[in-house]
């Protein structure tokens, strides 16, 4: 089958653990920090690139890749990886967040505080709601040119096979922190329902592509900010199987408060298969990745790193801050003289505050670079600090040093 997680150390005190895990395309050693490449591409960074700043993994999403250029492409080219002409492993999201979430402000309203308001139709203001919801799937407006579509489990698991990543999510329901505790509940019951259906269609499809390599598939954990209901997705999905088939790892999704991150991660991990990896969806924060970490995750993805640096907001030990700001016009220094990335090892803050002050398409380049690796280090960081039993002295000096200049990072 190919896909193996193998636990190669485990703290006495926490959920934490360090780990590797071996798909067809090779390993990712646990914990770390997997790069988003949306739509085949980290945007504005080769692929080489990626691999040189010690990226293990990269990310993609179905249904960018769905819509444009469409699985068939990506297929026939030889999957994922081939197509983007990165060799190492490859991971697929189911596309459920984005076909709930794209054209409504859904992410906007995420944000927001989940004491604002409370209703189950939460879009953006000014924004008309593109996704309807019912029990089989969603049917959704496309944000390119605003055709209709439908994603169901069965589709979702199809247009994933045909991508090709080594790794998969079932097609979940998205939440968001204002729903009600009953739509949470429908929203957890179909979800459930779904990961059954993405297990058995998946089972078909691993038959049926003889002598594709294995794609292995994550069920995604739900329940908001409930104990009840995220205990209850951990015991179901945790053990569930259909067709002779069983989920290969987790994801923990949805809706999570920034501040109950670790006791939310606690509930679950405490439930789910202990010899199964566990991934955090869509969290990048350097802050909230040593909560994964001591709660037990193994692999995170995040568009933030590379989503700020195109806005010239860079991570540095000292905290976050914007290279256009104008203290930095003569300042011939690396961005952060710690880091060892191509950037930081071959231009200073005044060259890239010049180039994005003169919107050259070279900053983005150069600081998603840095970004990248900075993230990228930070969590290679922790695994080295747990193999050599010091993990809370170095969460203490990080943080110790690191605090926002530029506000509270968010996706
Ligand atoms: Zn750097």
């Amino acid at each position: 089958m190919n896909f193996s997680f193998d636990i190669k150390h485990s703290e006495g005190n926490s959920l934490a653990r360090v780990g590797t895990i071996t798909t067809p395309h090779g390993q990712i050693q646990t914990p770390a920090f997997i790069p988003v490449g949306t739509k085949a591409t980290v945007k504005s960074v080769l692929p080489e690139a990626m691999a040189d700043l010690g990226a293990q993994a990269l990310l993609a999403n179905a249904y960018h890749l769905y819509l444009q250029p469409g699985p068939d492409i990506l297929d026939e080219a030889g999957g994922l990886g081939e197509f983007m002409n990165w060799p190492g492993p490859t991971i697929t999201d189911s596309g459920g967040f984005q076909v709930l979430s794209l054209g409504v402000g859904f992410k906007k309203v995420l944000a927001m505080d989940a004491k604002t308001f409370r209703r189950d139709d939460v879009i953006a203001d000014n924004k008309e709601r593109l996704a309807h919801v019912d029990d089989e799937g969603v049917t959704f407006k496309s944000h390119l040119d605003g055709s209709m579509h439908r994603f169901t489990p069965e589709i979702s698991m199809q247009v994933q096979h045909q991508i090709g990543a080594d790794i998969m999510f079932a097609f979940d329901e998205c939440t968001t922190l204002h729903n009600t505790r009953r739509y949470q509940e429908l929203a957890m019951d179909r979800t459930y329902a779904w990961a059954l259906r993405c297990l058995d269609e998946h089972k078909r499809l691993t038959d049926e592509r003889i002598g594709k390599p294995y794609q292995a598939l994550f069920g995604v954990i739900q329940g908001a900010q409930y104990e009840d209901l995220r205990k209850k997705a951990a015991t179901d999905l945790g053990s569930m199987q259909s067709s002779g088939q069983s989920f290969d790892g987790f994801g923990i999704g949805g809706a999570l408060d920034k501040s109950a991150l670790g006791t939310i991660l606690t509930w679950v991990n405490q439930i789910l298969p202990a010899d199964k990896p566990k991934h955090l969806l869509g969290i990048g924060a350097p802050e909230d990745l040593f909560v994964g970490v001591e709660n037990g995750i193994d692999t995170f993805d995040c568009v933030l790193a590379s989503r700020i640096a195109r806005t010239s907001a860079v991570y540095t030990m000292e905290g976050r801050f914007n290279l256009s700001n104008s203290r930095f016009k003569r300042d011939f220094t690396a961005i952060d003289d710690e880091c060892d990335c191509y950037t930081c090892t071959h231009y200073t803050r005044a060259y890239m505050h010049h180039v994005f002050r003169g919107k050259e398409m070279v900053s983005a380049t150069l600081a998603t670079i840095h970004n990248e690796r900075f993230i990228v280090r930070l969590v290679d960081q922790m695994r080295q600090a747990l193999i050599d039993g010091n993990f809370a002295d170095m969460k203490a000096d990080f943080l110790g040093r690191y605090k926002h200049r530029s506000g509270q990072a968010s996706n």
